[in-house]
């Protein structure tokens, strides 16, 4: 939970007679990965039906809003800006009317390229809406002067540098892109003759739709409206990148990701964190709930009890705001809750999946010691998180990230654990996979896809815009 925030979730719908209807649904199962904004472009043949709004998928829409987005193709998009300021004109999918129809574009990621895109299509005249780096997809397609849709498109995301997945709805069906290095998630499922593209398999579960296979890196899918499918590029043998922040933090357990189950591949971290740092310990227990898995695969590699030490609670939105001081750590107190008959008098081990400021998880461990703990072990199912992300994750820069300013037993005091004990990245990959096929630069400051010159700032595109900058 003291990890990074999320990033976002899209999903692309063919075929069923209310495409919409199960975009809507598809993003209620992708609520986590943003909770800024919610929105879906819904098309009817030649015309385009498109509603965005500001908040979660249950505020934006209801019934009369997803009547008024009728037919058989759908996307829809929730947003975590991580480039772009929160405003409804950053809401996406984006959607406009060129010469060749309507286009509408839902993007997960980041381009690292976006800047000197932008620029040389401004040079040329286009003229942007918003801050996001997504519009310049769009103004790119609609800049190619190729009359094939389909090279218009290929000829884009040959521009594109950075991580992404992407889904562009045009008259002529719905085009599904990862980058070439495959960043981020994208799964493709059926159910009868209606396809479904979502950022992660659970989606494709909450519709009754059969995950197929997952895209690959590089591979560009376009899906028609009878529901069948052309591959228009197939992977190419660029090496592979995978989001490891995925498997750890970001994604739902229930889902499959990077051929693997999500909770599946916590698990094996927690065994591993287990096996790395032992402890003497009464029960383990996790920060919920996106590291319950590492606590479950920690208590069944040590044999130490797995317990409910902590109780999230689900409802406090991201606008809380902090009453005063009177009550210390306020913002945690409210989201978490210490369960003391559980924990008093015990030593616990309480497993998170990562340290970003390290402020939650100095809170979070004298919420345990308060609630009477004896002991109070700290271990972290990732290695430490010492640089930025430039590929579409919300890790602050380096002065913010507390592994990147302190030694571990330092991080130790300043959260007041009795001990503290991070992953290794020889254990992270015992659990998940080839290191070859992942990306860790937040952990490692290895970026694989090279930044542009100057790309010092957190979000580098955000730079361009001097009026809407965060
Ligand atoms: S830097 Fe970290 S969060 Fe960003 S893509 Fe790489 S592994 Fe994922």
């Amino acid at each position: 939970m003291s990890g990074p925030r999320e990033e976002c979730g899209i999903v692309g719908v063919m075929g069923p007679e209310r495409a919409a209807e199960w975009a809507y649904l598809g993003l209620y199962a992708l609520q986590h990965r943003g909770q800024e904004s919610s929105g879906i472009v819904s098309a009817d043949g030649a015309r385009s039906y498109a509603h965005r709004g500001m908040g979660l998928v249950s505020d934006v829409f209801d019934e009369e809003i997803l009547t008024g987005l009728p037919g058989a193709a759908a996307i829809g998009h929730n947003r975590y800006s991580t480039t772009g300021s929160p405003t409804l004109a950053n809401a996406q999918p984006i959607l406009v009317n060129y010469r060749d129809g309507f286009l509408a574009v839902a993007h997960n990621g980041n381009l690292v390229n976006a800047r000197t895109l932008r620029r040389r299509l401004e040079r040329k005249g286009s003229i942007f809406q918003s801050t996001m780096d997504t519009e310049v997809v769009v103004h790119l397609i609609a800049a190619e002067r190729d009359p094939s849709r389909d090279r218009a498109v290929l000829e884009t995301l040959d521009q594109l540098k950075g991580a992404y997945s992407l889904l562009i709805l045009t008259p002529d069906g719905l085009y599904a892109a990862r980058d070439a290095h495959g960043f981020r998630p994208l799964s493709l499922g059926r159910r009868g003759d209606a396809v479904v593209v979502a950022s992660e398999s659970c989606a494709l579960d909450l519709l009754g739709a059969e995950l197929e296979r997952e895209l690959g890196p590089g591979e560009v899918l376009k899906i028609q409206a009878d529901g069948s499918s052309e591959v228009l590029r197939a992977s190419p043998a660029e090496a592979e990148c995978l989001c490891v922040f995925e498997q750890i933090y970001f994604a739902r357990p229930d889902s499959t990701l990077f051929g693997m189950g999500v909770d599946v591949a916590r698990r094996r971290l927690g065994r591993e964190l287990a096996r790395e740092h032992p402890a003497d310990a009464d029960c383990v227990f996790a920060v919920p709930d996106s590291s319950t898995s590492a606590a479950l695969g920690s208590s069944e590699g040590s044999g130490i009890p797995f317990e409910l030490g902590l109780i999230r609670n689900h409802y406090v939105g991201r606008t809380f705001i902090q009453p005063g001081q009177e009550v210390r750590d306020f913002r945690v107190k409210v989201k978490y809750n210490p369960v003391s008959s559980v924990i008093r008098g015990k030593r616990v081990v309480v497993v998170d999946d990562s340290i970003v400021r390290g402020t939650t998880s100095k809170a979070l461990v004298g919420l345990v010691r308060e609630a009477g703990a004896a002991e109070v072990h700290l271990r972290v199912a990732s290695p430490p998180l010492r640089h930025p992300c430039y590929y579409g994750i919300d890790i602050p820069n380096r002065d913010e990230l507390i592994a990147a300013n302190m030694s571990v037993p330092e991080i130790a005091r300043f959260v007041g654990a009795d001990s503290l004990g991070y992953l290794s990245f020889e254990g992270l990959y015992r659990a998940v996979g080839s290191r070859d096929q992942h990306c860790d630069a937040c952990m490692s400051g290895n970026y694989r896809v090279p930044l542009e010159p100057g790309i010092e700032e957190k979000t580098a595109f955000e730079t361009l815009s001097l009026s809407s900058a965060p």
